[in-house]
């Protein structure tokens, strides 16, 4: 079979299966061999490695990820991509397809059965109207997972990076660097892929911190309180941390916790650092605790 990454052989697959782009699967191939060549190398893929695509789509990546792993598992929710999936990946043994919806997939279970539990690389070009369910999701069920190297949409790569204080800064900021190094590796425009997106689409790579960076003791109750300062970001931290059924405590409670994180008690989330959230959900946690107490 062709390598794919060439545009007339992606173009002659395309033909010969009558194959209709499905927007609403976010579908959007890549046509650049050197673009996938940068991909491979920064996702440092070796023949130890069992490897999670995401969306193969009609398996170009897919054979470059075989060509270099141990073991390759590939989830594609288009079920008229699987028979397209068995003629461009039929010369390699070391590949299994999975015609399933990534969203609903028990990934640590698979991981368990597949590799033995042993953390594994995931690399994909992801459907876009769905990158962050899949990063958050990988992260927040504790997937055994080494390094994640993805193409997103460019904003959204912003957004991974951001600090506090800037437009792109959110809960996705937050929780990518709390689980992970974020890494730019490459921008990537339009004319890459067939269709052309509307955007610019970028190569991040995240490598999984071994520690937290920053001590947490109670996850869920830190996030929730992230997503409920950027929910309403125009308003202040007291604010909307008092408007969150989640957390659940009158204002004075809330207002005392802010101060005693030594910030002014009108501040905002978009303010806040890593470590003041860290520090904020453990006050906060301890308050909720002496409240189920009295
Ligand atoms: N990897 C291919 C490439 O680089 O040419 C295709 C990438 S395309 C941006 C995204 C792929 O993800 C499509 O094949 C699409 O059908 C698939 N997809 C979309 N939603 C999915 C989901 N929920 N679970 C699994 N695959 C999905």
């Amino acid at each position: 079979m062709a390598a794919l990454g060439i545009p007339q052989n992606t173009i002659a697959v395309l033909q010969k299966y009558h194959f209709n782009f499905q927007k609403k699967f976010g579908q959007n191939f890549l046509i650049d061999p050197r673009v996938l060549e940068r991909i491979m190398e920064a996702a440092e893929i070796t023949g130890e490695d069992f490897v999670l695509e995401i969306g193969p789509g009609i398996g170009t990546m897919t054979q470059y990820l075989c060509e270099r792993a141990k073991e390759v598992v590939a989830v594609e929710i288009d079920r008229n991509l699987i028979p397209i999936l068995a003629d461009t990946l039929q010369d390699y043994k070391n590949v299994t397809v999975l015609n399933e919806d990534i969203l609903k997939l028990d990934i640590t279970r698979l991981v368990r059965e597949k590799n033995g539990g042993k953390p594994i690389k995931v690399v994909a070009n992801l459907p876009y109207y769905i990158t962050t369910p899949i990063i958050m999701g990988l992260f927040e069920s504790h997937v055994p997972v080494e390094s994640i190297t993805i193409m997103v949409q460019k904003e959204v790569a912003d957004r991974m990076q951001a600090g506090p204080g800037t437009k792109d800064y959110g809960a996705l900021s937050l929780a990518v660097q709390y689980y992970a190094k974020p890494e730019i590796i490459a921008n990537v425009p339009p004319n890459c892929f067939m269709p052309r997106p509307g955007v610019g689409s970028t190569v991040i790579r995240l490598v999984r911190h071994g520690m937290p960076p920053v001590p947490v003791e109670d996850e869920k109750l830190m996030f929730g309180i992230i997503r409920a300062s950027f929910n309403q970001r125009r308003k202040t931290l007291a604010n909307s941390l008092c408007n969150s059924p989640k957390i659940g405590l009158p204002k004075e409670v809330i207002q005392e916790s802010i101060e005693e994180l030594e910030v002014p008690v009108t501040v905002r989330g978009e303010a806040l650092t890593l470590d003041q959230f860290a520090v904020l959900s453990n006050i906060i946690g301890k308050k909720i605790d002496r409240q189920k107490q009295e």
